[in-house]
């Protein structure tokens, strides 16, 4: 009966680093007698994997352990409930007396001690605020094409609206030699995308002996045996180098897709927001990528309604978008987080309704700049990797991330050359070439 294989359900909310860290999680409870289940009700072991970088997803992770409370306390089952992540770590709420059926709560730097925290006793809550060097409990990757691997996290820019500072601490980086390990078991695992994954990928290696790069680490994993892609997210505009652009023209594998958030087109809006660059040092990032690699996409981030922002400032990042080329971007709207500079800009709060009407504008303007760059792609032939399917229509994303649909009996996972036969906003429809 002592062996008995126990089941956890981890419920991920937020990034993708949250759904890295969900991946060590597994790792690490695998050693001590755990197996994932995608069934609530069948675990021992239920975990919400929290983030905390918009207020609706502190609600969904409240409204989990409700849910999983009840079915301690009215129920009767035995089951253990634990919170982790970006909440914990940042909340000033007593949230053991909010949840009195919480058994345990864990900080995003408190994972490699979760082999100790399980198997308490008592209610445990362990927010920890420094880095602790990692052991190799290694990951337990989704079974997908593609396989998040983290180089660095943390993150020491204050940008100051943002909450990541006080959720994930300083920014460190993983150690160089350990990367690569983890690039070849994902290789040799049969992945065929290899994500690095960061807050600020491009500071890579800053706080390391030798201070070894992103671009170097690029270089190393594109030697790399095998068919596969790679990708990193997420950049910091001015830390994008002359080296990696020379490394991402000269990779065989590495997607030519920089993913380079603005936040806003106008220069005092920047430096409210404690961006370290102006409207135009952006410009001169992308057009320096764009000389170097001039078939490359470069998709953004926007706020809208950040405290203060005035219309002349909001139109400003219309016309960054058409300026700069940016081909896609993701928006949203400003939403105070605790802790930061900008939740105290509430005299300048921007009211909802008008946050609503600047996101619309710039939504329709995304959707515009979208569509007119996926109709450039008609008559093209891309090269596209299937990660999912339905019958013979495959799903595919081309290197640069845009989505493609097109029929083949092609297997998931598998590379296919596509002739592109139509545009549409959010996907292109093709022909196997
Ligand atoms: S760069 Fe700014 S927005 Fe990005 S994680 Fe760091 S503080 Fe947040």
């Amino acid at each position: 009966m002592e062996n008995k294989i126990k089941k956890v359900y981890i419920e991920t909310l937020g990034c993708q680093m949250n759904k890295s860290d969900s991946e060590r999680i597994l790792a690490i409870l695998s050693h001590f007698n755990y197996e994932e289940t995608l069934e609530p009700k069948e675990a021992d072991l239920l975990i919400v994997n929290t983030c905390s970088i918009r207020q609706l997803s502190e609600e969904k992770a409240y409204s989990r352990l409700g849910v999983w409370g009840k079915w301690k306390t009215q129920e009767g089952k035995k089951i253990k409930i634990a919170l982790c992540g970006c909440l914990p770590q940042h909340t000033k709420e007593n949230l053991m007396a909010r949840f009195p059926y919480l058994d345990l709560a864990f900080g995003t730097q408190n994972i490699y001690e979760l082999p100790d925290l399980i198997n308490k006793e008592e209610r445990v809550w362990a927010i920890r605020n420094s880095y602790v060097p990692e052991k190799d409990y290694g990951y337990i990757r989704k079974k997908d094409v593609n396989a998040w691997l983290p180089i660095t996290e943390g993150c020491n820019n204050f940008c100051s609206y943002c909450i990541v500072p006080f959720t994930r601490g300083r920014e460190h980086s993983r150690p160089f030699d350990t990367i690569i390990k983890e690039a070849k078991e994902i290789v040799a695992e049969g992945f065929k995308e290899i994500t690095l994954l960061g807050q600020n990928v491009d500071s890579y290696g800053k706080d390391l002996e030798g201070k070894p790069t992103l671009a170097a680490l690029l270089r190393e994993i594109d030697k790399i045996e095998g068919k596969f892609r790679i990708r990193f997210v997420t950049s910091y505009p001015t830390d994008i180098t002359d080296e990696l652009i020379e490394t991402v023209a000269n990779s065989k594998k590495v997607s030519r897709y920089f993913h380079i958030p603005m936040q806003s087109g106008d220069t005092r809006v920047l430096k409210a927001m404690n961006r370290r660059y102006t409207r135009e040092e952006y410009g001169d990032i992308v057009r320096r990528i764009r000389e170097k690699i001039p078939e490359v996409i470069i998709t953004s981030d926007f706020i809208v309604g950040f405290p203060s922002e005035t219309e002349e400032e909001f139109e400003r990042t219309l016309t960054a978008i058409d300026e700069f080329g940016i081909n896609y971007s993701n928006i949203a709207s400003y939403s105070p987080r605790p802790h930061t500079k900008a939740a105290k800009m509430v005299d300048e709060f921007i009211p909802e309704e008008e946050k609503d009407r600047r996101f619309q504008i710039l939504n329709d303007k995304v959707k515009e700049t979208s569509l007119k760059n996926h109709k450039s792609c008609v008559d093209k032939v891309f090269e596209v990797l299937i990660d999912s399917k339905k019958g013979d229509e495959c799903k595919a994303r081309t290197t640069c991330n845009k989505i493609v649909y097109f029929k083949s009996d092609k297997e998931i996972g598998d590379f296919a050359n596509v002739k592109i036969t139509s545009a549409d906003t959010w996907h292109l429809k093709a022909e196997e070439v």
